[in-house]
């Protein structure tokens, strides 16, 4: 089933949304994005009469109640960026009585998934190591079942719009989708826009294409790089794991980040796209600084001769220009990872450079997806996140979409 064909009236839908909203330490949100990305699905369940079971994880409380990790710090938010009443379940395995008193427009919004380990369903205080853990998982994943069913039992229809948690068969992400018929599951407005993002980059490739992979390590991204030396015409790498590359090639390459024991993968990297006709660019001058602070004093060096005690922390001004010149002129693009310490403004330049030829090819028709890492919190710093295709709210879910796995929250729906 498709959301929009769906009419929710008089009937009581369970939403599984990402409101894994950012907390200060008064418990107020710092950043509602992602209460803002549920509302078109949440708003579409109201406005044809129906009523909302809404339910999310928050933070890692590992199967345990943590009040710092409660969703009734954020009732108020959601109910005022619905503007609708919302309820509070307390205990997510004890609102029955609660969900069965909905009427058509009332909001019922359930407790931190995640404070039961059920919702994982990784057996608790058992190592992997230990002799009874294969057992103790089985247990585990039959308690999961009852969880989910339980959940179900809430609700006549089923959708799920947590794209961040999609990546994760958990029991309201997937498990729970068992208990709806194909014509009673479905996914929200969110979790479509994500899924056609990806598909865009997958499927429908307009050439040139260029990938953009940066931030501090190589090893966190060998996944979807080598998915995409598949793929791609262009792939930039940057930020933290230029240095990686610098030093497998001889470099000196001073204090700046390195993984030493990924060199071989480094220079292999290398030489598969060598193979496979792919442009690989890498930067050839950067910013480094004399320490880690924004404060630091920097100067223009060559990635491979940073001297003694000084780190590459931005791309240096050829870099930009040769990253923006590949940029510019690209069909698809997708973007992950900033091209320095962007939380520094002043080791912002190389990530700006990268985002200002990806707004201009994006004007020139190109499709543009930034995501994963930190490199939306980069595009939303130059306050460009409009300027772009789309922002996928994914992180661990968009890089195993691209990577070409299949997510379980969208298999559990779709079939
Ligand atoms: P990721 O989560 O893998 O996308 O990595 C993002 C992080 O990489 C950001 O916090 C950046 O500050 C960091 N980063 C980017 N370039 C460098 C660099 N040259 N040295 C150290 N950290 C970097």
């Amino acid at each position: 089933m498709t959301i929009d064909k769906f009419n929710f009236n008089g009937k009581k839908a369970i939403v599984r949304v990402d409101f894994n909203v950012p907390l200060d330490e008064n418990g107020n949100i710092t950043d509602d994005t992602r209460i803002r990305g549920a509302l078109p699905t949440l708003k579409k369940v109201l406005s044809d009469g129906g009523s909302l079971i809404i339910m999310s994880h928050m933070g890692k409380p590992k199967g345990k109640v943590n009040p710092k990790l409660s969703l009734s710090q954020i009732k108020d938010a959601v109910a005022k960026a619905l503007g609708a009443d919302v309820e509070f379940a307390p205990d997510c395995m004890a609102a029955g009585d609660m969900a069965a008193a909905l009427k058509p427009g009332q909001v019922l919004l359930l407790e931190n998934l995640r404070f039961y380990p059920e919702e994982e369903g990784k057996p608790v205080g058992i190592d992997k190591a230990d002799p009874g853990y294969d057992a103790a998982k089985k247990e585990m994943k039959e308690r999961q079942k009852d969880f989910a069913k339980k959940l179900a039992s809430y609700a006549d229809v089923y959708v799920n719009d947590a794209f961040g948690t999609a990546h994760r068969r958990h029991a309201s992400t997937a498990v729970i989708a068992d208990y709806f018929d194909a014509d009673h599951k479905m996914l929200g407005y969110l979790m479509e826009k994500e899924v056609k993002a990806v598909d865009n980059i997958l499927k429908d490739i307009k050439r040139p294409f260029t990938a953009i992979m940066g931030g501090s390590k190589v090893s966190t991204k060998i996944g979807i790089i080598e998915n995409l030396m598949d793929k791609v015409d262009n792939l930039i790498l940057c930020g933290g794991m230029t240095y990686t590359f610098a030093k497998a090639q001889g470099g000196k390459i001073g204090n700046s980040i390195c993984e030493d024991d990924k060199l071989d993968l480094a220079l292999d990297i290398m030489k598969k796209a060598k193979e496979k006709g792919v442009n690989l660019v890498l930067g050839n001058d950067c910013v480094a600084g004399d320490a880690f602070s924004n404060d630091a004093h920097t100067k223009v060096c060559s990635t491979m001769d940073v001297p003694e005690g000084w780190e590459g922390m931005d791309a240096g001004p050829e870099t930009r220009k040769l990253f923006a010149d590949t940029i510019r002129g690209s069909k698809t693009i997708l973007w992950n990872g900033p091209a320095g310490v962007f939380e520094f403004d002043n080791f912002t330049a190389g990530s700006r450079a990268i985002a200002d030829a990806v707004v201009e090819a994006t004007k020139d028709g190109a499709f543009s997806l930034v995501g994963g890492g930190d490199s939306v919190a980069c595009v939303n710093k130059f306050g460009l996140a409009d300027e772009v295709s789309y922002v996928s709210t994914g992180g661990g879910a968009l890089l195993e979409a691209i990577e070409g796995k299949v997510l379980p929250g969208v298999a559990a729906v779709q079939g």
